[in-house]
This record gives C-alpha cells, structure tokens and sequence, in this order.
C-alpha cells in the first residue's frame, strides 16, 4: 500500500511539480491550497478507515487564508504524523520555533526534488511508519560509525574521540538526516544545566570536524544549520 501525503501549497505551478515528482515515486498524494481545507480534509481522513490516514504532512507556511504554522499547531495537537514544512526565505519564520511547535524538519525555497523525498524518507523513518530499528551504524563514502561498537573508522582506520565528542556524534547518527537543535543536543550530550552554553557545542563541533571532514570548513558531513543546530548529513 503507497504512503499517503497531504501536501498543502497555494501557489498552483508548485503544487503540480510536486505531486507529480511525488506520484512518479509511488505517494498517494492528496493536494489542498488553504488552511481550512486542509483541516477539512484531515479532519475527514482521520474519521474515515485507518486506511485513508495521512503518513505524512507537507505544509507551506504563506497561505491565502492564514499562516501555516496555525495549521501546524492543530495539526500536532490532534494528529501523530509528520510534518515537514516548506517555504520561502523571504516569509517571516523561526526554524527553532517551527521544530519546538512539533515540525520534524524544515526545507526552504527553491529546493530540489530529491532534497524533498530525501527528507521525506528520512521524516518517515524517525516516526517509525517504515517500522525500522533506531539508527546505530552510519556509513557514507570514507566515514563509518558503528555506535554499539564505539567505533569510528575514516577510510578503514580508526579515529580516536574523546567520550563527549562520541556522544554529540553519536546523537547526530540516531537523527541522520534531521536537524537536531543546540538546546536538544546541549540537553543529551551535556545536561539540562548547559542548555545555554552553546559555545560548548562549537568547540565540541569543531574538534569533530577536524577530526572527520576533509576540509573542516567547509563541512559535507557535520552540516551546520544557521541558528537552528547541526545535521549529520544522510548517507547516500
Ligand atoms: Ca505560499
């Protein structure tokens, strides 16, 4: 049975673009351009059969009708399934508040197709619909984690980390793919006293940049995201 979506975006061209690139990938995909119809038509999948549920929620904020974050709010209120939102540079909205409102990830305009089901994949994966087992090996290209093993190999040798460096890294691995905010990772690796000493989280950044991208300036791993926090990047 495909996965169903529900993809919410006023501007028509766009809208088209992407249920088609979603269908070619086998989605089931349900389209709506307002906030009210797309309550409507959550409001009516989740009375009818499990099966015609939603897996997933694709919500532009910038809505003729009201802002998409209002939609968000609901929507995790009532309902468990991911929500990725997609919007433009230029529309007022806080990453940081969007993800503690209950948004799993975040991509802004113009983004690419595959960038799209990448983080769809990845959406779906850490709520579970695709049924796998928490993230504990990562491998792409030189790099390999094996987390139960404490091993972190680069082109086949090992490489050394201090305990906290593994459990930052270690944190990004079980979200591979996702934005993991400063205070979500200062809260798991350091505490709930260090929620604020984010300069623990460069420091700690930097060291393991040093230690595992080629040019540690210019991260392809460790990706930083501007004033939200860090992703590991998904293995491709
Ligand atoms: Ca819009």
């Amino acid at each position: 049975m495909s996965l169903r979506v529900l993809l919410v975006e006023d501007d028509r061209e766009l809208r088209q673009t992407l249920q088609g690139a979603l269908q070619v990938e086998g989605y089931d995909v349900t389209v709506s351009g307002s906030v009210a119809d797309a309550m409507a038509v959550l409001r009516h999948s989740s009375q009818a059969s499990p099966a015609e549920s939603f897996d997933i929620l694709i919500l532009d904020l910038g809505l003729p009708d009201g802002d998409g974050s209002t939609l968000l709010h609901w929507a995790r209120q009532h309902y468990a399934l991911p929500i990725l939102i997609i919007s433009a540079r230029h529309d007022e909205w806080n990453k940081v508040g969007l993800l503690d409102a209950g948004a799993d990830d975040y991509l802004v305009k113009p983004f690419s197709i595959s960038e799209l089901l990448a983080r769809i994949r990845v959406a779906l994966r850490h709520r579970g619909t695709t049924a796998v087992a928490p993230i504990t090996h990562y491998k792409d290209g030189e790099i390999e984690i094996h987390l139960p093993r404490h091993e972190v190999l680069l082109q086949g040798q090992a490489v050394k980390l201090t305990p906290t460096e593994f459990k930052l890294l270690a944190r990004l691995v079980r979200s591979t793919g996702q934005v993991v905010t400063h205070r979500q990772l200062l809260l798991d690796v350091w505490g709930d006293e260090f929620v604020e000493h984010t300069h623990y989280l460069r420091v700690y950044m930097a060291q393991l940049r040093n230690k595992l991208e080629d040019n540690p300036t210019e991260p392809k791993r460790l990706l930083t995201e501007p004033g939200v926090g860090y992703r590991l990047r998904e293995s491709t």
